[in-house]
């Protein structure tokens, strides 16, 4: 059996650990560092991080009785880091108190550990921190090269895994931007029809679960054309901007909305009657006339229907949503052509049709 300091067992261990990624970095650097401790027989191992002339314990450890954790920080001139990293390399010391170079370090000064086995870690071509063992009893015996050649196999472990672990998070980040440029729009920051699909798939199949109502409306900037021509397309993006802020401002929390696409824009009011539509729309309705961008007070039309899931079968949510968006459109078209700053619900046309 091989014994647990020897180098084959390092190798053997190293392997173990990196192969255990899916338990999570703290838990194979934690590994990482009990396997140091026992190959060097020391009892205090740390995975540190310099910035500037802050010491912070990335990772550590260490023996009962001795308070040392993840984030103390220390001065960095007064760790046996600093002797590291200004060596550049492996510093490996046996007996600190009887060594002519560090016995007055501030190091030995402010921690007595007598023994110690550190080397730099780099990342991103500086040096990062130091991954160190000691112990404040002196080391019995001299660190062989064999110990040098296992610090540096951790050691280049930690640097690729930190360069990984980067690369890592900038693809999340790059993830999260394409996954936010699919569903929202650029200009107003707020969900476009992609995003407002998806949004709208799960909110139509709660309502036909629960069998309640909702308001679906379509906002519609009336002569925008005229705002770009007569103050240029770039004035007319900030309209925009504006409009989808204050209508984002005047609904209530669980009220949606999303850019449709042009000068258009899509509301659902989940578990809200006609009457409360209304009044909602009232409200955006007087928000966007007191928006102040331009010499003359903005307007808009707004077609609205409505959904009734009461006593109904499960709905078909795609079917459901372009039914939602035909009529509210249907509605929105007969705002316009009644001359436009009003509100019509779909409702009222097929009442009139029917009085016709
Ligand atoms: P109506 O009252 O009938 O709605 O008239 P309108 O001028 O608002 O409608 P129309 O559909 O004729 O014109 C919409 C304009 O919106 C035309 C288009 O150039 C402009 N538009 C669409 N998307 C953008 C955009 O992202 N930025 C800017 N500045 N303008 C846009
Ligand atoms: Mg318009
Ligand atoms: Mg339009």
């Amino acid at each position: 059996m091989l014994s647990p300091s020897s180098s084959e067992a390092v190798i053997r261990r190293l392997y173990q650990i990196t192969q255990d990624y899916e338990r999570g970095f703290e838990h194979q650097i934690t590994e990482l560092i009990r396997m140091g401790l026992t190959r060097f027989k020391l009892d205090i191992g740390i995975l540190s991080h310099v910035v500037g002339e802050l010491y912070t314990v990335d990772y550590c450890v260490v023996p009962d009785g001795i308070e040392l954790k993840k984030g103390d920080e220390f001065d960095f001139k007064s760790t046996y880091c600093a002797i590291t990293c200004k060596a550049k390399g492996p510093v490996a010391i046996e007996n600190m108190g009887q060594d002519d170079r560090y016995a007055s370090h501030p190091a030995y000064q402010a921690f007595g550990l007598e023994s110690y086995i550190g080397i730099p870690i780099r990342f991103d071509g500086q040096v990062y921190g130091t991954l160190n063992f000691s112990s404040a009893i002196p080391y019995t015996r001299q660190f062989e090269e064999i110990d040098i050649d296992a610090l540096q196999l951790m050691a280049s472990w930690i640097e690729v895994e930190l360069i990984r672990r980067k690369q890592e998070q900038q693809l999340e980040a790059l993830n999260q931007k394409l996954k936010f440029q699919a569903y929202y729009d650029s200009l107003t920051n707020i969900p476009n029809r992609r995003g407002m699909f998806k949004h709208m798939m799960k909110e139509l199949n709660r309502a036909s679960r629960n069998q309640s109502q909702g308001s679906l409306s379509l906002v519609d900037i009336d002569f925008f054309k005229r705002v770009n021509d007569t103050y240029g397309h770039s004035v007319g993006d900030q309209v925009l901007q504006q409009v989808a802020q204050t209508i984002s401002e005047a609904l209530r929390e669980y009220d949606y909305v999303a850019r449709l696409g042009g000068e258009e824009f899509v509301l659902w009011f989940p578990d809200t009657n006609e009457a409360d539509n209304l009044e909602v729309c009232r409200r955006i309705m007087a928000s966007i006339k007191r928006i102040e961008r331009l010499p003359e007070p903005l307007t808009v039309s707004i077609g609205s229907c409505q959904l009734d899931c009461k006593n109904c079968n499960k709905i078909d949510a795609a079917d459901t949503l372009a039914d939602l968006l035909e009529k509210a459109d249907k509605a929105l078209y007969q705002a316009k052509a009644d001359g436009r700053n009003r509100l019509v619900r779909y409702e009222d046309i097929i009442d009139v049709k029917k009085e016709g």
